[in-house]
């Protein structure tokens, strides 16, 4: 059995939004990619084993951002002074048409995994586009990566450029295709997700319902993003009271994991069906602004026993840093509470709890380092100022503040030691 032992100078975890776990000089035991256990005194049954010495890092689990275009990866940081429709019009759909061609593709997702990796992200909910090949090939590099994911293709038969739309009978054929082709694994689940409700007519969400029930299929899509999204939904289903109630009554819930992007105006609708299929609404803050969408009531959501994980909504946000989201979601909490009244603001710890626990929780057993779960985790150093002594708490919030990756100096998934730069030449050839 391969045993590895780390000494390190905190272990920091978030079993809970409340808490914020610190174990100062302990030993943590991983067990063939698991972790074996947390421990102050080596027990003796491993004691004959060597130890890896990290006593000037902090120990913590891999990040986990639920809601990433990876097609619009190339424009991140462009455009931002743009309003929303003329990003769209202007950006983001002449970017991903040139997915068609495969070539692109094979250019660009290799940059998106080794970003990712290199910023300690190792869990990942994935937007694409509605091109088959390019979807296949960012599937196989994902495999290759060993990163954990939801991937699949988009779907868009309406109110899209002509260049990037699809016939309804095409774009359900091609997402059978896509979920007879790419069976689920540990580390990869293939979800439907339809761009947004506007983009997708009521034949095709209703054929995805049968595709989500046949195939077991879970859905990722973005839900009241906005007032005007929010209008425009209704106005094209008016037998649906909300985005929510389109969804659970066209059959797209239930039958395998379900993730939410922005959830910014629920209406107690969407909140009932979000709590019936234990879905999980992902907050991405920088995109929130850089797009004017407004911010996510999350500790309203959070209060009501929902589940809420972080995203960098890349190209809508701009960094694929997703410790920064911790931190920039704790600033617009503060912000919401200034303009709207008490009972918003959210702790640094419930920050961290959601940019690790309640994503990596999608995953199964990642996000947290504790007994049972995989050994996804990051080592930090350099975070010190040398003439005053922090708590680990307090290092670990400067990383999520001001930190980059060159304060991540390791990096192992499934308990094996990685280089964002030698997965980034590997899947390149694929
Ligand atoms: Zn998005």
């Amino acid at each position: 059995m391969s045993t590895q032992i780390y000494h390190p100078a905190a272990i920091l975890t978030a079993p809970d939004p409340m808490t914020l776990e610190c174990h100062e000089r302990e030993y943590i035991v991983v067990e063939e990619g698991i972790i074996e256990g947390i421990y102050r005194e080596l027990p003796a049954s491993f004691r004959h084993l060597p130890v890896e010495e990290l006593e000037d890092c902090l120990l913590i689990p891999a990040f986990s951002d639920l809601h990433i275009h990876a097609s619009q990866f190339t424009e991140r940081g462009t455009g931002m002074d743009l309003l929303l429709f003329d990003w769209l019009n202007e950006y983001t759909f002449p970017q991903e048409a040139s997915f068609q061609d495969v070539g692109y593709a094979r250019k660009v997702y290799p940059q998106v995994i080794y970003e990712l990796l290199k910023h300690g992200t190792m869990h990942a909910a994935f937007f694409t586009t509605i091109h088959y090949d390019a979807c296949d090939l960012f599937w196989q590099m994902l495999q290759e990566s060993g990163m954990y994911a939801l991937s699949g293709k988009v779907n868009m038969d309406r109110n899209s450029p002509d260049y990037l739309c699809e016939s309804t009978a095409d774009s359900l054929r091609d997402t059978e295709r896509f979920l007879q082709e790419h069976p689920s694994s540990e580390h990869l689940r293939a979800v439907l997700i339809p761009r947004f409700a506007p983009t997708c007519s009521e034949g095709l969400l209703k054929g995805l319902g049968e595709l989500s029930r046949k195939y077991k299929a879970g859905l990722h899509t973005h839900l009241v993003e906005s007032w005007a999204e929010s209008a425009w939904t209704k106005e094209l289903f008016p037998d649906y009271q909300t985005d929510g109630d389109i969804y659970d009554r066209l059959g797209l819930l239930g039958n395998g994991p379900a993730v939410f992007a922005h959830v910014i105006f629920p209406e107690e609708r969407d909140l009932e069906v979000l709590k019936k299929y234990d879905a999980c609404s992902v907050h991405c803050p920088d995109a929130t602004v850089n797009v004017t969408a407004g911010i996510m009531p999350l500790k309203k959501l959070q209060d009501q026993g929902l589940k809420i994980a972080l995203g960098t909504d890349i190209g809508g946000g701009h960094s694929p840093a997703l410790y920064t989201q911790a931190a920039r979601s704790v600033q617009e909490s503060k912000i919401k509470e200034f303009y709207e009244g008490e009972g918003d603001r959210i702790s640094f710890r419930e920050a961290f709890y959601h940019a690790t626990h309640e994503g990596g929780a999608v995953f199964g057993v990642t996000g947290q380092l504790k007994k049972g779960y995989r050994f996804n985790a990051l080592a930090l150093n350099g975070l010190e100022d040398g003439a005053v002594r922090h708590t680990p708490q307090e290092l670990l919030e400067r990383f999520c503040y001001l930190g980059d990756d060159r304060r991540i100096v390791g990096r192992w998934l499934d308990g094996k030691k990685i280089d964002p730069e030698e997965i980034r030449e590997r899947i390149s050839r694929l």
